[in-house]
């Protein structure tokens, strides 16, 4: 359909009563950072940097990391880039930092955790980081994968210190750290929700399992509380909240998003026009709204009609 295809997004998320959101994209390597550059997208809100190096029996050089993470700031000159570091094992398994042995990968030593199994692996990976930000000029922030607690978001922060990266912060896709996010942010500058792994861990549903389809959503209602649980969470130290899973992409439950105090939606950049054009057509207030709407339903189809029904008259015309 014509329309559907000409529509475009202009590059400034906002309400309709002009409270910014930034609307990012998720990119895997500099070739999507390119593509993801030219769909009006405001930065990087997840660089998904394992996918750089998917496959690989070793461990990156720093040189190559540098050249990789290079090519992804280049495309977003003086935007910002949120790097996260690697994010191996389950179901993105890099050999030189996932054991094949365990029993439950999703719930093994993955993401952050293969930091203090393989030494020096995130430290090289920082040092890269920290060289690709210096060369190119985009806003870079650095985050973590799967933390649970505060000590290691204090670790991680201070890593990130030490190597010259001041705006370190933490994905939350662990239920712990959702529901104790205030500790996290006494160390986190930011936080972005990693809804894909939140769900699963939260609802005990294997995020590849499609027969599990029906509890694999982030309508559901403990999901939806983990969300604003994570950002009350960060009011007092006014800390930004970000989505980066699927659920930002979906433009329906963009504004509860919001409404439940996100501040940043990042998502494949097809995505894009439509999360912009409903946030464009309701105002903060009407967020709230919704989230409060949403919240009060026991479960996640209930959750999602009626705020659908609310929002018929912004969505038909996007067909
Ligand atoms: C998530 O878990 O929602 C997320 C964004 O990270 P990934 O899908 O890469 O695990
Ligand atoms: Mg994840």
């Amino acid at each position: 359909r014509p329309r559907r295809a000409a529509r475009t997004f202009d590059g400034v998320g906002q309400t309709a009563d002009g409270v910014r959101v930034q609307l990012l994209a998720n990119v895997a390597d500099p070739e999507a950072a390119r593509a993801a550059a030219t769909s009006g997208a405001e930065g990087v809100g997840l660089f998904r940097t394992e996918f750089c190096f998917l496959g690989r029996a070793t461990e990156p050089t720093v040189a190559e990391q540098v050249e990789a993470y290079r090519g992804v700031l280049a495309a977003f000159a003086g935007k910002k880039v949120v790097v996260r570091t690697l994010d191996a094992g389950a179901d993105k398994p890099l050999p030189f930092v996932t054991a094949d042995s365990e029993p439950n990968p999703a719930l093994g030593v993955r993401g952050l955790r293969t930091a203090a199994a393989y030494p020096g692996v995130l430290d090289r990976q920082l040092e890269a980081i920290a060289s690709a930000a210096a060369a190119e000029d985009a806003e870079v922030w650095v985050m973590a994968p799967m933390v649970a607690t505060a000590d290691e978001a204090r670790e991680f922060v201070a890593s990130c210190r030490a190597h010259g990266v001041t705006t370190a912060g933490v994905m939350v896709e662990v239920p712990a750290a959702a529901l104790r996010s205030a500790a996290i942010f006494e160390h986190a500058q930011f936080a972005s929700l990693g809804t894909n792994d939140l769900v699963q861990y939260t609802m005990a549903a294997d995020r590849m399992l499609g027969d599990l389809a029906a509890l694999s959503t982030p309508w559901q209602p403990a999901v939806l509380d983990l969300v604003k649980a994570t950002c009350d969470g960060a009011v007092e130290r006014h800390r930004p909240v970000g989505v980066c899973g699927e659920a930002a992409a979906d433009p329906v439950l963009a504004p509860v998003l919001v409404g439940l105090g996100v501040t940043s939606l990042s998502m494949t950049p097809r995505a894009l026009p439509d999360v912009a054009a409903v946030l464009a057509a309701v105002d903060s207030a009407e967020c709230r709204e919704l989230a409060a709407i949403a919240l009060r339903h026991a479960t996640a189809r209930a959750a999602r009609d009626a705020v659908r029904e609310r929002l018929r008259p912004v969505l038909e015309p996007l067909g």
